[in-house]
Parts: C-alpha cells; sequence; structure tokens
C-alpha cells in the first residue's frame, strides 16, 4: 500500500513537471475506411517523453493523472496540440481529417469543458464536425444528466460522439438507447485479437456490427493487426478499422508523409 502511495506522489510530481516543461507528445493513428482504404481520420493518443526514463505509455500514467485531477490539464493540453496540428494539415492543403480523442470522467465533472473546446476549436479554425470525442460505456452512464447535457452543447457545434472499448463494460445494452446522440461504437481490440474460424468472437463481433447498423450508428473496430481480421470485418460490414495493420500511432511527422503519399497514389 505505503509502496504504491509512494509510487503516485513521486509520478504525481514528475506529471506536474511534465505538463510545465511540454514533455508530452500527440501521437495519431490512422483509421482506414474499410471500402476505399482510405485514411479517414485518427485517434490521438498521447505519449509522456520522460528525461530520464523515455517513452512512457499513457495506460501508466493517465489513471494516475485522473486520480490526482492532472487529467483535466493534460486533457486540455491533448485538445489544444491536436487542433493546432489539425489546422497546420489544413493550411498545406490536406482534405481535412477528422480526429478522435480520449475523454476522462474527471473532465466531464469539470464543467466548464464544453466552453474550453468550444474556445479551442475557434482559436484554431477547426469546424466542430472534425472532432469526435471518445467516451467509455462507464463514462457514458455514469452521469447520465450530465453527460447528455454536454452532448447536447457538442453537438450543436457538430461534434461526434463514439462510445470506446464497446462490449467491454456494461451488460445491459439499454444505454444505448439512452444516449441518442451518439454517433459511433468502436468494437473493442479484446474481440478483434480472438476472432477465428465460427468462434464466439466471431458471432460476437457480426452481432455488434448488425447491432450498430440497426441503431444507425457507424461501427469502427480497433486492434485489427491481421489481413484475416480485416477480411472478417469487411465481410460483416464494418465501416472503417484502426490497428497495427494500417499503422501503428505515429507522430506529426510521420502522419504527415503518410496523408501525402495517400496524394500522390490517389
Ligand atoms: P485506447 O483509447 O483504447 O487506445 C487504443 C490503444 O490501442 C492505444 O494504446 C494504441 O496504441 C493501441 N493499439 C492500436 N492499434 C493496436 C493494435 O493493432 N494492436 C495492439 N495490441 N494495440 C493497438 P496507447 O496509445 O498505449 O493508449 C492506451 C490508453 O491510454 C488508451 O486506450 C486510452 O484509454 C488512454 N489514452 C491515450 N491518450 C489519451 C488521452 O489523450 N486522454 C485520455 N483520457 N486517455 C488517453
Ligand atoms: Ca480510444
Ligand atoms: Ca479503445
Amino acid at each position: 500500500m505505503n509502496k504504491r502511495h509512494e509510487h503516485h506522489l513521486v509520478m504525481e510530481r514528475e506529471l506536474r513537471k511534465a505538463i510545465e516543461e511540454e514533455q508530452f507528445l500527440v501521437y495519431y493513428q490512422p483509421q482506414v475506411d474499410l471500402n476505399t482504404e482510405q485514411i479517414i481520420g485518427v485517434e490521438a493518443l498521447i505519449r509522456w517523453r520522460h528525461p530520464q526514463r523515455g517513452m512512457i505509455s499513457p495506460a501508466d500514467f493517465i489513471p494516475v493523472s485522473e486520480e490526482c485531477g492532472l487529467i483535466n490539464s493534460i486533457g486540455e493540453w491533448v485538445l489544444r496540440r491536436t487542433c493546432e496540428d489539425m489546422k497546420s494539415w489544413q493550411l498545406s492543403g490536406f482534405a481535412p481529417l477528422k480526429v478522435s480523442v480520449n475523454l476522462s470522467l474527471r473532465q466531464l465533472q469539470e464543467g466548464a469543458l464544453f466552453n474550453k473546446i468550444s474556445n479551442i476549436l475557434a482559436q484554431n479554425g477547426i469546424a466542430g464536425s472534425r472532432l469526435e470525442l471518445e467516451l467509455t460505456e462507464s463514462v457514458m452512464m455514469d452521469n447520465h444528466a450530465v453527460m447528455l447535457n454536454f452532448m447536447k452543447q457538442c453537438k450543436d457545434l457538430g461534434i461526434h460522439f463514439s462510445i470506446d472499448d464497446f462490449g467491454t463494460g456494461y451488460s445491459s445494452l439499454s444505454y444505448l438507447m439512452k444516449l441518442p446522440l451518439l454517433d459511433k461504437l468502436k468494437i473493442d481490440r479484446s474481440f478483434i485479437q480472438e476472432l477465428s474460424g465460427n468462434n464466439d468472437a466471431s458471432i460476437l463481433v457480426s452481432a455488434m456490427v448488425n447491432m450498430a447498423k440497426s441503431l444507425r450508428l457507424e461501427v469502427i473496430a480497433e486492434g485489427v493487426e491481421t489481413q484475416e481480421q480485416l477480411n472478417y470485418l469487411r465481410h460483416c460490414g464494418c465501416d472503417s478499422v484502426q490497428g497495427f495493420y494500417f499503422s501503428p500511432p505515429v507522430s506529426y511527422g510521420e502522419l504527415t508523409r503518410l496523408l501525402a503519399q495517400e496524394v500522390l497514389s490517389a
């Protein structure tokens, strides 16, 4: 217990320093349309380049930043950096991309989140329709009233919403009906990794795609690593995919190169 507490305190102190010294980076992972195989969007994923310890995974520091409240500043920084990068791609003449940004529960509880988002979009001249917010099932349902109000405000700006890690949270699906402003389901990586032959995962993935379609939601699969997984998702009618098969998350410069390559090959 004490060791864990100590580790937290050290990390919290280091995270404060990281915010001040801008030790963070945003990487972008392409999301590819299954019909055209073109990049239609990217997910923004934070990285921490620690001066001594090198790259630290968000899985290690996001939970700590959520617990101590630093996620509010970190999340705002991610949004700002992402919108600045979108503005640069826009100025370079690339076709407008949609960017998905992950949100934590703490950020929603803060209250001022909508104003922050709308200011950052306006300051960078980015249309709300190019931003997608990713939330998990539990975040969406934990404060349903607050969430619904936030979604309504965002919808007025054209912002999209996607359920992250779909299939891993609630056992009851009735919440989907309580969130009429939802746009997309993102099927969790754990199902995609298990896909093979006619197994349970294949049946579940196909059912999730069908359910999304019936609810008029878009559906994306994450963690796609192999051609077999891709073929199966295409067969099911999934709209788009994200995963190492096409590209891992990459830096701003690397994504710019990928976008330029696509323009050349079009
Ligand atoms: P996530 O939102 O589920 O993000 C997808 C994770 O899957 C990313 O890990 C990505 O690198 C990884 N991934 C993508 N394709 C593949 C694949 O084909 N195979 C495998 N094995 N993995 C793949 P990453 O970047 O380490 O992020 C971990 C988690 O940290 C994210 O999970 C998200 O929950 C959180 N996170 C990252 N950036 C942010 C942020 O800016 N804000 C918040 N609140 N959370 C963030
Ligand atoms: Ca995500
Ligand atoms: Ca996910």
